[in-house]
């Protein structure tokens, strides 16, 4: 779970409170067991082409509808991090990149709703490794490639973290 669980996912009771490990967990009298809370882990990939900037994909759902990002999402069970990446770098921009050619670059941690935390491993590729036109798809109203400059000279605006995330991109492939 990610956010607190009032009632226990397995068995249906109200869960009690224990002090487990240093913190306040909520548990389940019923299974015997803690309901652990924590963060949801994503991935993301920066394609990066030096002539020409880096892919950004611009939201079209809340949190951050019109703000800019490097495209990503969720992990889903049993994906790798750069399986999960690729996959919604492909649904997001049609832009394809074999999840053995992606490069890491770190991870980046976010609260997009109150209470909600995420951990997402953002990585980069070169655009030499990528297939496909960008176009504005799933959960996306626009794509487009900018360098820092062309970026910062717009009136557009990054959705946190993610400027951070369009930066280490942009240094790590063209060394900029
Ligand atoms: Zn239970």
């Amino acid at each position: 779970m990610t956010y607190e669980a009032t009632y226990c996912p397995r068995c249906g009771i109200e869960l009690d409170t224990r002090h487990v490990d240093g913190r306040d967990r909520k548990y389940c009298e019923g299974c015997d067991r803690v309901e652990w809370r924590n963060p949801v882990p994503g991935a993301g990939v920066a394609v990066v082409d030096p002539d020409r900037g880096v892919l950004l994909a611009q939201r079209a759902i809340e949190p951050g509808v019109g703000e800019w990002v490097v495209p990503g999402g969720y992990m889903e069970v049993e994906e790798t991090p750069a399986v999960a990446g690729t996959r919604e770098l492909e649904e997001e921009t049609g832009v394809r990149v074999d999840p053995d050619a992606v490069e890491l670059l770190g991870t980046f941690t976010a609260t997009p709703f109150d209470g909600k935390h995420v951990v997402s491993v953002g990585y980069a590729v070169h655009a030499r490794h990528a297939t496909g036109t960008p176009h504005a798809g799933h959960e996306v109203q626009a794509v487009g490639w900018f360098t820092p400059e062309e970026f910062a000279a717009s009136d557009h605006v990054f959705h946190d973290p993610h400027d951070e995330r369009f930066e280490r991109a942009w240094t790590h492939v063209t060394g900029e």
